[in-house]
């Protein structure tokens, strides 16, 4: 891991090659930056407006977005059938949100409903991705989540609201469906209060360890022309590295 202040990070990106790199992984700050950087962003980078992986093709900069199929495959995996649900909530509008969305659309799921503290950018993001979805997003308020739930075969969360705010209450969960899946992109901690919570209910949950580890798949790929599997093992072995660096 490497720490790039935001004003160092075009030349960090564009000295790539003799820094002695053959890619790698971007994250927040600067997914927004690197996508307007690469030489060539492919079709699902250009939707959700942000690169998280990188490679080099000959003199070209290559740049794609893996949050979108790191989420896909981790739920395949661990909630197959997850796509059959009508509707799917999801808790914020940051980055992350938006490859979830993409996510959500290729897989043809018809209808979503958005809540974010900050609203403008929830209406943002469902004016941006209002032609990937068969029905019109819904952009719903944080003080009428019983309503936004209502029924709600999926939810997903992508805020860092129980790592930013301690203790922050976790939302009443008995309006979504009796068999709704619960998944939190969080992966610090492992276990969040939302999957927790989900637990009591006896609802299919999903933590968010998967999806990085599945989106870091097609980045190793370009990296080192090895396509990696996601397995027990290496899940195993990436918990006791963050054990390690707590
Ligand atoms: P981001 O662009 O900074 O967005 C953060 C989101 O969290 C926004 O919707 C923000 O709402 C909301 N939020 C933050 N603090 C909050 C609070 N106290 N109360 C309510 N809402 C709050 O970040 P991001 O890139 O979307 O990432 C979000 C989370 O997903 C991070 O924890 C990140 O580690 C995780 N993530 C996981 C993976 C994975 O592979 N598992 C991949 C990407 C991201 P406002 O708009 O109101 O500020």
């Amino acid at each position: 891991m490497i720490d790039v202040a935001p004003g160092d990070f075009t030349p960090f990106l564009r000295n790539l090659r003799q820094a002695g790199y053959v890619g790698g992984n971007i994250t927040i700050p600067h997914k927004e930056r690197a996508f307007s950087l690469v030489d060539r962003a492919d079709d699902a980078a250009g939707h959700i407006g942000a690169v998280n992986t990188v490679w080099l093709e000959d003199d070209a900069l290559c740049g794609t977005n893996t949050d979108w199929t790191g989420f896909s495959d981790n739920m395949d995996a661990c909630a197959p059938g997850w796509e059959q649900v009508e509707t799917a909530v999801i808790l914020g509008a940051g980055g992350a949100a938006r490859g979830i969305l993409y996510a959500l659309a290729t897989r043809g799921i018809e209808r979503v409903r958005i809540i974010n503290r900050t609203r403008p950018r929830a209406e943002a993001l469902a004016r941006d991705f209002a032609g990937l979805f068969a029905s019109p997003i819904e952009v719903c308020e944080w003080q009428s989540l019983p309503e936004a739930f209502a029924g709600s075969g999926l939810l997903i969360n992508t805020t860092s609201i129980w790592m930013e705010a301690d203790g922050a209450p976790v939302p009443d969960l008995s309006p979504l469906s009796s068999r709704a899946i619960v998944s939190d992109i969080v992966y610090i901690p492992l276990q969040t209060p939302l999957l927790a919570a989900a637990q009591e209910r006896k609802l299919t949950t999903v933590g968010g360890l998967g999806m990085l580890l599945h989106q870091a798949v097609p980045g190793f790929e370009h990296w080192f022309g090895i396509r990696p599997e996601v397995t027990e093992d290496l899940r195993n072995l990436i918990v006791r590295d963050m054990e390690n660096h707590r």
